[in-house]
Order: C-alpha cells, then sequence, then structure tokens
C-alpha cells in the first residue's frame, strides 16, 4: 500500500492528467493518495488548514467527469493553495494571527479559475506573515521545514525559502501535484529555487489579484509552483485571464501554454547581465556556466548585457513595497476583521492592542517603514525618488529587449539557509535574498525559475529567465528546453 501510495505522489501533473484521463487511475484514489501524504508530512508545517473533506468532495464530482469522459483541465489533481488566495467558507489567514479565524465568504479569481478547471484543494498552504520574508519564518502558524536536507548535515532543519515556502515545501516532498503562490518581491521563485521546483512569476497583470490578501498592489502577481516547466505552463494556463474585478488585470486572451509548448533555445538570444554574475559564490558560478554551456548547446547565443540599475533595485523595492504595505495594511485595526484585543480602555487602545498583538514584528517594521516614507516630510526624498528609480529600471529592461530575447540570471544567492539561521539573520541580510528577482517585479516583467544545479553538499540552485512583458510563452519554451537538456545536473 506504502509503494502504491508513493508512486502516485511520484506522478507529476502531466503524467497524472494522462492516467487520470486514460482511466488508469482514479481522482478519488489520488486524492486520498495525497491526502495521506498530506498528513504523513505535517511535520513540514506546510500546511496551515488542511481540508481533506472537501477534497474528498469535489474528488467525488471529478470522478464523475472523468468516467463520462469530460475531464478538465485540471480534473481531478490534488493542489496546494497559498493561505493568502481568499476560498469561500474556508479559513485564509495570510499567515497572520490578525486573520486567525477569518473564512471569507467569497472565492479570489484565481482560485476559482482553478476550481471551474476541475483542481482538487487539499488545503491553505503555510506562508510568512502578509507574504513579508523570504525564509517562511514569521508566519504565526510557525516556521516551514524544507524536504531538502544537505548532504553534509543531514540532521539540520532548512527553511524553504519564502514567502510561498508551504506550497514550495510541500510540491518538493510530493504532498501535492501543485500550489499556487505569490509573488512581490521574489516569492514564487526564491523559494522555487530553494526546494528544486519551478516557480514563475508572471507579467504584472496577467493573474487576477483579486481575493488575494494585499501586500504591494502595485507588484503583487500570482503564479505557480510545480515540479516541471511543463506542469507550471498548465498550472497558469488556467490561473492567468482577464478579471474585470481588478482593475490592473490584463485584458488579453486566455492562452494554453502547455498545448503551445515548443521547447526550444535554438537561435535565441540570451543576455547575461555582468551585474548580476559579479561576486557569486563558487557553486553558483560553476552552476551558471553548466547551465550557459546546455543553453549554447541547445542553439542559443549567449551575449553580455548591463544592467546598471541592479543595486538600486533592492532600495526602492523596500521603499514602494512597504509603502503600499503599510496603506493595504490598514483595514485590518479589529472593526472589520478577524481579531481584536480584549480588555481595552477606549477606541484608541482597541486600535493600538490588536495591531500590537495581531502583527508579527516584520509586518510591524514594514508598516513602520512605509507609514515614514509617506509621510508629508519624506515623500519627496523616498516615495516620489523610488517611483523614479522604478522607472529608470523598466527602462533598462525594455532598452535591453530591444537586442536580445531573454535574459538569464541566478535566482536566488546561494542555496537554503537552516532554520535556525533565519531569526538571526539582520532585516537587510534577508532582504539581500531578493536581489536578483525584485527588479522584476518592479519592472512588470515575468521571470521563471528553473533548477540548475546543486551546491557541493546538494542544495539546489535555481536559474533565472526573465523575459519582456507577456513573454511566458517564450520563457516556457526555452526552460523547458533548458530542463530536458539539464537533467543530470538536477
Ligand atoms: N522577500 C520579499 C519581501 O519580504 C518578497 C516577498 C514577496 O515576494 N512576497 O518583501
Amino acid at each position: 500500500m506504502a509503494k502504491e501510495r508513493n508512486d502516485l505522489c511520484a506522478l507529476g501533473l502531466v503524467a497524472a492528467r494522462e492516467k487520470l484521463r486514460s482511466k488508469e487511475i482514479s481522482a478519488v484514489e489520488l486524492t486520498e493518495a495525497y491526502i495521506t501524504a498530506m498528513q504523513d508530512a505535517r511535520g513540514l508545517n506546510a500546511f496551515i488548514t488542511e481540508t481533506p473533506e472537501l477534497a474528498r468532495e469535489q474528488a467525488q464530482r471529478s470522478e464523475q467527469k472523468l468516467m463520462r469522459g469530460d475531464g478538465r483541465l485540471l480534473e481531478g489533481i490534488p493542489l496546494g493553495i497559498k493561505d493568502l488566495f481568499c476560498t469561500k467558507n474556508v479559513r485564509t489567514t495570510a499567515g497572520s494571527r490578525i486573520l486567525e479565524n477569518f473564512v471569507p465568504p467569497y472565492e479570489s479569481t484565481v482560485t476559482q479559475n482553478l476550481l471551474d478547471e476541475g483542481g482538487i484543494f487539499l488545503g491553505k498552504t503555510n506562508m510568512d506573515e502578509f507574504a513579508m520574508g523570504s525564509a517562511t519564518i514569521t508566519s504565526y502558524f510557525g516556521p516551514v521545514i524544507s524536504p531538502i536536507r544537505s548532504t553534509t548535515s543531514i540532521d539540520k532543519d532548512l527553511v524553504p525559502g519564502g514567502s510561498s515556502g508551504g506550497s514550495a515545501a510541500a510540491v518538493a516532498a510530493n504532498i501535492v501535484i501543485a500550489a499556487t503562490a505569490s509573488d512581490t518581491g521574489g516569492s514564487i521563485r526564491q523559494p522555487a529555487s530553494f526546494t528544486g521546483t519551478v516557480g514563475i512569476k508572471p507579467t504584472y497583470g496577467r493573474c487576477s489579484r483579486y481575493g488575494m490578501m494585499a501586500f504591494g498592489s502595485s507588484l503583487d502577481q500570482a503564479g505557480p509552483i510545480t515540479r516541471t516547466v511543463r506542469d507550471a505552463a498548465i498550472m497558469l494556463s488556467v490561473m492567468a485571464g482577464y478579471d474585470a474585478k481588478d482593475s490592473t488585470s490584463l485584458n488579453v486572451p486566455k492562452q494554453n501554454y502547455f498545448d503551445a509548448l515548443q521547447p526550444s533555445a535554438k537561435g535565441l538570444k540570451i543576455g547575461l547581465p555582468v551585474e548580476y554574475f559579479q561576486n557569486l559564490s563558487e557553486d553558483l558560478t560553476r552552476v551558471m556556466n553548466n547551465s550557459l554551456d546546455t543553453l549554447r548547446a541547445l542553439g542559443a547565443e549567449i551575449v553580455e548585457v548591463s544592467l546598471k540599475m541592479l543595486n538600486y533595485a533592492l532600495p526602492s523595492y523596500y521603499v514602494i513595497a512597504p509603502a503600499e504595505a503599510s496603506s493595504n495594511l490598514a483595514r485590518y485595526d479589529g472593526v472589520k476583521y478577524g481579531f481584536r484585543a480584549s480588555k481595552v480602555d477606549n477606541v484608541n487602545d482597541m486600535y493600538d492592542r490588536t495591531r500590537r498583538l495581531g502583527f508579527g514584528k516584520e509586518v510591524r517594521r514594514r508598516i513602520f517603514i512605509g507609514t515614514h516614507v509617506l509621510s508629508v516630510a519624506e515623500y519627496d526624498s523616498y516615495y516620489v525618488r523610488a517611483q523614479k528609480v522604478r522607472q529608470k529600471i523598466k527602462q533598462e529592461f525594455e532598452e535591453v529587449f530591444r537586442t536580445v530575447d531573454v535574459i538569464v540570471t541566478p535566482t536566488a544567492t546561494g542555496g537554503a539557509f537552516g532554520v535556525e539561521e533565519g531569526p538571526k539573520m539582520n532585516a537587510v541580510d534577508m532582504y539581500l535574498n531578493d536581489v536578483f528577482t525584485v527588479s522584476l517585479n518592479l519592472a512588470c516583467i515575468p521571470g521563471i525559475s528553473v533548477p540548475a544545479g546543486t551546491t557541493k553538499n546538494g542544495l539546489p540552485l535555481g536559474i533565472q529567465f526573465v523575459g519582456p512583458q507577456l513573454s511566458e510563452q517564450r520563457l516556457f519554451d526555452v526552460s523547458a528546453a533548458f530542463e530536458d537538456a539539464n537533467r543530470e545536473n538536477v
């Protein structure tokens, strides 16, 4: 029995979908296998809320559809949902005490899209509080442990990256087939890099933000974390799409990236931004060089390009993101939602205590920073300046994309670190985790992280492919070719 279950859970999305459609396996048996796997892996703390009963009901319905031969794109596929997508009648916490008991009366558009194509929801995955973090150690519900271990210190618990660490850990541990995630500055791609999974942050506006807890509204994007590039292509095809309920949603036709997939890097001009390749660790240098060789062997031409604004990306992100967060989080005041502090003297005291007790330290830090940079005295010197820098970053990418088709960079600066080390890092060291990813959010352009290799002690390292706005298909094509050619290195 145990072996059978492992076999079922080893199937990726593409294979599982084929076997479900050919009735070789059933949606009910697949879902049961995943429910057991999820419960057996509770030590990872990858889920905040498990929804086995909901999953069983959905699996029954999928089963009937499949029997009739009209399975939809994700019919019977067990998924994890990051706990910042509102799910109707299922608790949604954003990893925060302030929403500990919040049960949304409505469904986010992204999760609705998944339901409409027959996805099965196993539960809500753990995350950094309000998606603020790079390690999934700021969750009110405790840290997530990565299923990945280093070959040299096998007993050491590692972080799965963040903020979508629950989703990444669940995918890497084979306790979901795929998961939703969100990325404001790197939270899909960096955890994908840490856990040896694939994560794509689409063009800003591809996926609707309706029903997604807002962090930095001009930066937030939903995307999938999956085991393979092809799985990601299927997931994003379902998650994305224009939505009138989100004013920033892009009104572009829905695409099926999987059906249109043409894995190839032949004839592509790939830009190597020199600034992103300075002072890399020995491991990362080796892995990136191997990856570039693989791309050359696939027929791509690698050319050096320059993105001089790299050094200004993090500083401007850490003005803009907290500014937007401080405004977005003003709604959690103890009146309309969730947690409210008891034993208060008056209304001001109620606001004060509710927010002091309801939010964790990192969230309060961001609110302070954001409120400060938006204050009358500081607005011009921080917020306005950061917006100018953002424009320049956008322009710089646009210029480079006049000469190359795709840009490659490392996804993260190294492999995963220890769960114990995270809290000891100072805030800026933690922020540096996203040095290669945030500029894409600022420029509203897509990027995908694909496993590229490992450190000497076996920790996954990802490569990031970056394209101009709405170039997701190109990114899937090149990264699928890379993934196929690079199998023995990961
Ligand atoms: N780590 C970054 C931050 O803490 C990005 C988080 C994210 O993408 N949600 O803000």
